[in-house]
């Protein structure tokens, strides 16, 4: 059987993808270069399924690499994680964002036509609307985003869409997809792998180590947004759904064609929501403090998750803000250090 590739699969989303790989029986080959992802991680993949998952160290965006592993494993698809992701670093930092997510893509995807990859699947995001005149944000909002990151992420669409087009004329096969994630939280709720950042910067997570004792509190990023509770609003996607998309989506690409689909649960939990939710999942108090506003944060982002439904059938399943608290929850209880 044909491998899948799987750029990024041993950070945070990319080890629930090979997990979700190996578990439906493919062969899975992981180009990480371990900056922020776990070798640990796949080692977990591995025993729980008892398959061989091979992990490259090395960039997703370096060519020579990329090509030879393609070609060695016979690879037509490829799911592509690996990305720097934090709004407030890209402010910082942003030619290691197009470093790493714009200029990364480009060599894997000259990589990815010189050894006749055939349906890519892209991990895009809502950063790329930027702050949208309206919510819930359809795939035809215009794509304007704020940040680096986004932009990072923003070009690579647009490389993409003219990659297909040049296959297209060529009368080649090139499928792709840019799936936009929204707040993508939670994990394998077998406790396989999870998510393991440092330094952490995720609310969810946050929460849960304040819960935890790991930290003395959660700071409230603003309370004074036109939102019912003066705090932001974002729309939480359990990670396993956001892989399930990834599966679907793969499945349903065929010849040269472009699909861009929101992953959302289509409805928003404000900040205040999501500190009440770790209480109750975790039957302890989650110490708060109100600070500024973070610069950057839209007041209000959830997704239209419409077109992913009716043109594939596809929709979150977990819809339940407590069942993805209790599936972090379950993971940083056994994993507090993370992977270490
Ligand atoms: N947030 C917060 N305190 C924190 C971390 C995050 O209030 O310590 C807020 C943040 O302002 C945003 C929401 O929680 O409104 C989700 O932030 P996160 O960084 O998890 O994801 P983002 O929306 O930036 O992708």
């Amino acid at each position: 059987m044909a491998s899948v590739l799987v750029t990024g699969g041993a950070g945070y989303i990319g080890s629930h993808g090979v997990l979700r790989l190996a578990r439906d029986g493919h062969e899975v080959v992981v180009v990480d270069n371990l900056v922020r992802g776990h070798r640990e991680a796949i080692a977990a993949v591995e025993r729980a399924t008892g398959t061989r998952v091979e992990l490259v160290e090395g960039d997703a965006g370096d060519r020579a690499l990329v090509e030879g592993v393609l070609r060695r494993r016979g690879v037509r698809d490829v799911m592509h994680f690996a990305a720097l992701a934090y709004v407030g670093e890209s402010v910082e930092r942003p030619l290691e964002y197009y470093r790493a997510n714009t200029s990364a893509a480009i060599g894997l995807l000259e990589a990815c036509e010189a050894a006749g990859v055939e349906r890519f699947v892209f991990s895009s995001t809502c950063a790329t609307y930027g702050e949208p005149a309206a919510v819930p944000i359809a795939e035809t909002c215009p794509q304007s985003p704020i940040s680096p990151y986004g932009r990072s992420k923003l070009m690579v669409e647009r490389v993409l869409a003219d990659v297909a087009e040049s296959r297209r004329r060529a009368g080649g096969a090139f499928a792709y997809a840019a799936l936009r994630y929204f707040n993508v939280a939670g994990c394998d709720r077998a406790g396989v792998v999870g998510e393991a950042h440092d330094p952490e910067t995720h609310l969810v997570p946050i929460v849960l180590q304040a819960a935890l004792g790991l930290r003395d509190r959660v700071t409230i990023f603003g309370t004074d947004y036109a939102t019912p509770d003066g705090t932001c609003v974002r729309d939480y996607i359990h990670v396993e759904d956001l892989i399930d998309a990834h599966v679907r989506v793969l499945g349903a690409l065929r010849g040269v064609e472009e699909r861009a689909y929101n992953l959302g649960i289509g409805r928003g939990h404000s900040v205040r929501e999501i500190v009440s939710a770790a209480e109750r999942v975790t039957g302890r108090r989650v110490p708060v403090v109100e600070g500024p506003r973070r610069a950057g944060d839209p007041p209000r982002l959830f997704a239209d998750p419409g077109k992913i439904r009716r043109e594939l059938g596809w929709e979150a399943r977990i819809r339940d803000l407590d069942e993805i608290i209790a599936s972090a929850w379950n993971w940083l209880r056994a994993h507090p250090k993370g992977y270490a």
